[in-house]
């Protein structure tokens, strides 16, 4: 094992961050640094390494260890290096706002690093003459509010935005509403609502005309998986699990690894629910190596599921490395709801979580 990195690597590298930092931009004082660090995973292929100046290199960023303690924020950065971030807010407002829904969807995002980001669309006045533009981004903020924990203005949010989509007759992103309006109930508890809306969802996506049946798997994906969670908590497992199957089959047919992950995760979960301890282990631990590394909001959901399922198992050890984790990154990024639960946990000496 070395630290030697092939010449070959090293223009690939360059090349892929644009000649630039990957996370500030800047292009001097340029560096090959480890996304995770060279003493844990003992390697300098392509995969391991990223483009960062020293400054970023010296490994802090708003008082945090990045290397530490998200990687898979760093492998964000590298597999959108902030050259290309520039490229899409410099050219195209449609590019600037699938970067939000990116950012959004994934839960990548911290504060100041989301106000530098909507400073770029406030001076995008293509976008903001953009009605339709303009809904879209504000689907976003109500993404980031829900992931948040705050029901509230992402279910105001949603409604406003249901009724500009109809008027723009834009039934793609009706339906995305639905759902997010739908998983502000489901936080809240209110399963009998928002299994209501998913039902709609499914009817609305399957009367859909002029649109392909990939685009309408793509939609069903998410509608299926969160109608299978849903039942679960409504004490229906048996529906829970033959909707969540159902995800996952699209998702392996659509080769989309990302929700694959996600449904897989809610198996696990639902194993958990009728306390099939190993079965659950066995769903949760596939997770782990299926779930993308540019998925925060999930990878932190997973931190707590495996941290109630070690606290059933009574695992402790296993039990408070998770919810370390899950609190260390809930709070970063902001995710009170998975902040308070993994607080739950960490207190928590036997089982009794949910
Ligand atoms: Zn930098």
């Amino acid at each position: 094992m070395s630290r030697y990195i092939v010449k070959l690597d090293k223009k690939k590298l360059m090349d892929e961050a644009g000649g630039r930092c990957s996370i500030c931009g800047l292009a001097i004082a340029l560096q090959h640094a480890h996304i995770v660090p060279f003493r844990i995973c003992r390697k300098s292929t392509f995969e391991e390494l990223i483009i960062l100046c020293s400054n970023c290199h010296g490994g802090i960023i708003d008082g945090w260890k990045i290397q530490e303690f998200a990687p898979e924020l760093l492998y964000a950065f590298k597999i959108r290096p902030r050259a290309i971030r520039e490229k899409y807010v410099d050219n195209d407002p449609n590019s600037l706002l699938e970067e939000f829904q990116y950012i959004s969807t994934r839960g990548i995002y911290k504060q100041n690093k989301l106000e530098n980001f909507l400073l770029s669309i406030a001076t995008s006045s293509s976008l903001l003459s953009n009605p339709n533009l303009v809904a879209r981004t504000a689907l976003c903020w109500a993404t980031i509010a829900k992931q948040r924990g705050k029901t509230h203005p992402s279910k105001y949010l949603a409604k406003i935005l249901l009724q500009t989509f109809k008027k723009l007759n834009d039934y793609g992103n009706m339906i995305a509403t639905n759902q997010l309006y739908a998983g502000s109930l489901f936080i809240e508890r209110s399963f009998d609502k928002a299994l209501d809306i998913y039902l709609k969802n499914e009817q609305m996506v399957k009367n859909l005309s002029k649109v392909s049946q990939k685009t309408r798997n793509k939609f069903l994906i998410d509608i299926y998986r969160d109608q299978g969670i849903t039942y679960a908590f409504l004490g229906n497992s048996n529906k829970a699990f033959e909707l969540t199957l159902e995800s996952e089959q699209l998702a392996e047919k659509l080769n989309d690894k990302r929700c694959y992950a996600l449904a897989l995760q809610n198996e696990g979960m639902i194993h958990l629910t009728t306390k099939r301890i190993e079965k659950s282990m066995e769903s949760l631990e596939k997770v782990s190596r299926f779930i993308p590394k540019d998925e925060i909001i999930g990878s932190v959901m997973l931190f707590n599921y495996l941290g109630a399922l070690y606290l059933i198992a009574g695992d402790k050890e296993k039990k408070n490395q998770m919810a370390k984790k899950a609190i260390c990154w809930s709070k970063q990024y902001g995710f009170y709801n998975e902040l308070n639960i993994a607080n739950k946990i960490k207190k928590s000496e036997e089982s009794g979580i949910e």
